[in-house]
């Protein structure tokens, strides 16, 4: 019995087999770094935007032609590129269209994934999206973290909760399927915080959600709050308490496509546990099981804590 919902089997169900992603740096960056929101970016945020192990010096037709190439691309036959790092709706629609285009160039992609923030979503730039779902199976990420307003200055998330939720309805209107990235264990926040993070996206039209560990990684503002013992990141054991609880308050709907952070190697300072993805996940799994939870069996009691 599976007790959430696995992003591969609901690929599974829709594309009627295995599906991969293939990672793409698309040459963005972010107006939370380049000082039209913000400068600095969010403090955990890395030099590469989250998407340390790609590889932005091919361009990116070059980058899928080399997925094609390598031993990756015989583990399935369909396949969604998925625009990783920074802000990948932060251009000119005319950039735009040029760069998703040059990702397209293979009959096994079957879809495009796009990870912005609520802040790079308006009409035009989701009407270009939609356009693409004629032929592609479209999703865009939206990464928000926690709905805490007080952690989202403290993160310098760069805006406010409302300017989220009026992404998620412009992207809506074009029928475009939602995922949301939240984080456990940001600085400050306690059981509590995850649990109106939880409550208030169980109340967003979206149809699926990342959960991420906080992890420190080298050249963040994050790390220089952990040297100086200002932040003190979660243990294993924490966290895995913290994700069951989450899937358990979780909207039964929303598919799941990651419960563990992805920290890159040789930029991770702390905790040595991310390194670990068995240790999580199979951690994860003993525990829904031990507790008897799954997804969504505590909603009804996810406004009492
Ligand atoms: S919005 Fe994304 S890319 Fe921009 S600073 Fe925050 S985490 Fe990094």
């Amino acid at each position: 019995m599976n007790r959430y919902n696995h992003l591969n089997e609901f690929y599974k169900k829709k594309f009627g087999e295995r599906v991969l992603k293939i990672c793409i740096d698309g040459g963005f960056t972010c107006p939370n770094r380049d000082g039209t929101c913000g400068t600095g970016g969010c403090i955990f945020c890395g030099n590469s935007g989250s998407g340390e192990h790609l590889n932005s010096l091919h361009s990116i037709s070059d980058q899928v032609k080399n997925f094609f190439h390598s031993y990756k691309a015989s583990r399935a036959n369909k396949f969604i590129v998925y625009f990783q790092n920074f802000s990948n709706t932060y251009d000119s629609l005319e950039n735009l269209k040029s760069k998703y285009d040059a990702a397209l160039i293979d009959e096994r992609i079957i879809g495009i994934s796009v990870a912005t923030r609520p802040d790079c979503i308006d009409d035009a730039i989701a009407s270009l999206l939609h356009e693409y779902s004629n032929n592609y199976y479209v999703c865009v990420e939206l990464g928000f973290q926690t709905s805490n307003e007080r952690t989202a200055k403290l993160i310098n998330r760069g805006y406010e909760n409302h300017v989220f939720v009026q992404a998620i309805s412009i992207l809506k209107k074009y029928n475009i399927d939602v995922i949301t990235h939240i984080m456990i264990g940001l600085p400050g926040e306690i059981k509590e915080d995850l649990n109106q993070t939880i409550n208030f996206l169980n109340q967003q039209d979206i149809q699926g959600i990342k959960i991420h560990s906080t992890y420190i990684i080298k050249n963040t503002k994050l790390a220089q709050m952990y040297q100086n013992k200002e932040y003190i990141p979660l243990t294993l054991r924490e966290y895995i308490d913290l994700a069951c609880f989450t899937i358990s308050r979780l909207n039964p709907k929303f598919i799941i496509h990651r419960i563990s952070g992805d920290a890159p190697k040789e930029l991770l300072i702390a905790p040595e546990w991310n390194l670990h993805k068995k240790w999580i996940l199979n951690g994860i799994e003993k525990e829904l099981k031990e507790k008897d939870l799954w997804q969504g069996k505590c909603v009804e009691f996810s406004k009492t804590l």
